[in-house]
């Protein structure tokens, strides 16, 4: 049986471990990583991905920062300037990149690009080795020499293991971490649409008493839906015919994009909220959806395994320059107190925006509907929000800020 050595083993090469593993490699670490499954990475140019994310500006900085947002534009992104959300028959939110200043809110990536682009990078790196495909079948924990077996016999020895193998996470359930939460009862519908008015460089969500309905622009006319629902509805909506569901969508849109034509398929996400207890072990720490899934109302999900990603690399450059084991407990903290009141906070918010909006009371819907207004008249409070949804907000590690940013900080 072979036994290779590295400074980190990744297992998930997914939108957070593939980032993770550039950062470190970048950084001079032997790394590792293990992904059951390739990248897609050859795609008919018509065709299109329905897993698609909103990426805020701090993860932009860290794709900029890792080389990889070039590989991205020529990919394909789609930039935002302007998000709508609103009520049916209630009040309306709208948020601008030029009120603050900036030329867009966010970008729209499909899921394939974003790990593509990321693999490209990592391919450049003499310093990353992957194991595709290939999973774990053993974990061994220790806070000097963790241990991996994969499913083949191979043995790799590291100094700290990485989770970055989703919300399902084997090596979480192999290490005993425990996790809490609960289902929605909300399923999310996913797939592509043409409209009718094109995308007008926005975002649009709209809430329903039964879940909110995402419209996310991509290339000129094209939105990606997230519609999230209840399990009930969403198994109508992918089972209907593609005329009477453009139909019924066009309808909960209520046409402020005019008529909307379903391209290619229709998708559907269980939705709920999960957390681990721990997001570390001696020689284990979890990042991305190993550690936290929340609702996808806000598109924070992969803006938060990024962060997480970025913490971590920002907490094993700090311990190589005082010489301190990377999987030691100590040093370990120090990423999971960095993170998890942030991902708690972020899980928090969005629980009670479900809760909020998911509900008919009267009043309620009044409550929400003084809050949107209050909130689109005060200007201030309406920049404060942009400015967090741009993830830039407070202190932030350093492969999140902007290059210039950056040497000006530092
Ligand atoms: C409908 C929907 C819409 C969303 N929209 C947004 C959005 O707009 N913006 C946003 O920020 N987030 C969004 N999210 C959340 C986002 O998709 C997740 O947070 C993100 O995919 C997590 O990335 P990850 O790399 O941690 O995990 P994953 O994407 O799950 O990647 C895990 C990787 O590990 C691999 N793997 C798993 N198990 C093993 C194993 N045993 N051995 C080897 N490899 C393994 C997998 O193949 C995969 O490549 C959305 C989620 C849903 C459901």
């Amino acid at each position: 049986m072979s036994e290779k050595h590295f400074d980190i083993v990744i297992a998930g090469g997914g939108m957070v471990g593939a980032a993770l593993a550039c950062a470190l490699g970048e950084q001079h670490f032997r790394v590792a990583v293990i992904e059951r499954q390739p990248a897609a990475s050859d795609w008919p140019s018509n065709s299109h991905d329905i897993r698609v994310s909103a990426i805020s500006r701090a993860s932009q900085n860290i794709f900029t920062n890792l080389d990889a947002w070039r590989n991205m534009t020529d990919l394909g992104v789609t930039p935002y300037e302007q998000m709508v959300v609103w009520e049916s028959g209630g009040a309306e939110i709208r948020f601008h990149a030029a009120d603050i200043g900036e030329p867009d809110l966010g970008h729209i990536i499909e899921n394939r690009v974003i790990q593509l682009a990321l693999w490209q990078r990592m391919g450049q790196l003499e310093t990353v080795q992957l194991f595709c495909p290939a999973s774990i079948s053993s974990l061994q924990l220790d806070e000097l020499e963790p241990q991996v077996t994969l499913n083949d016999g191979t043995r790799l020895a590291a100094a700290l293991i990485v989770a970055a193998d989703g919300a399902r996470s084997a090596l979480r359930e192999m290490a005993g971490i425990s996790t809490t939460g609960w289902g929605y009862d909300q399923t999310a519908v996913v797939c592509t649409v043409q409209a009718e008015l094109g995308n007008q460089a926005s975002c649009w969500q709209r809430f329903m008493p039964s879940g909110p309905l995402a419209l996310l622009p991509m290339e000129t006319d094209l939105f990606s839906i997230v519609w999230s629902t209840t399990p009930e509805q969403a198994e109508e909506l992918t089972s209907m015919s593609a005329s009477e569901f453009n139909a019924v969508l066009s309808r909960a849109s209520e046409r402020r994009l005019g008529e909307l034509a379903l391209i290619g398929e229709r998708g559907a996400f269980p939705l709920r909220l999960q957390h681990a207890r721990q997001y570390i072990k001696p020689g284990l720490a979890l990042v991305g959806d190993a550690a936290h899934v929340i609702h996808p109302l806000a598109g924070q999900g992969v803006n938060l395994g990024l962060m997480d990603m970025a913490e971590l690399v920002d907490v094993l450059l700090h311990a190589r320059e005082r010489q301190q084991p990377p999987g030691a407990l100590p040093v370990l903290r120090r990423y999971e107190r960095g993170r998890k009141g942030d991902n708690i906070a972020m899980q928090g918010a969005m629980d009670l925006f479900k809760k909020v909006f998911s509900n008919d009371l009267l009043p309620l819907k009044a409550v929400r509907n003084l809050g949107l207004g209050l909130a689109n008249q005060l200007s201030p409070l309406r920049n404060l929000l942009i400015r967090n949804a741009l993830g830039t907000l407070g202190s932030t590690p350093a492969l999140t800020r902007s290059q210039t940013t950056t040497s000006a900080r530092d």
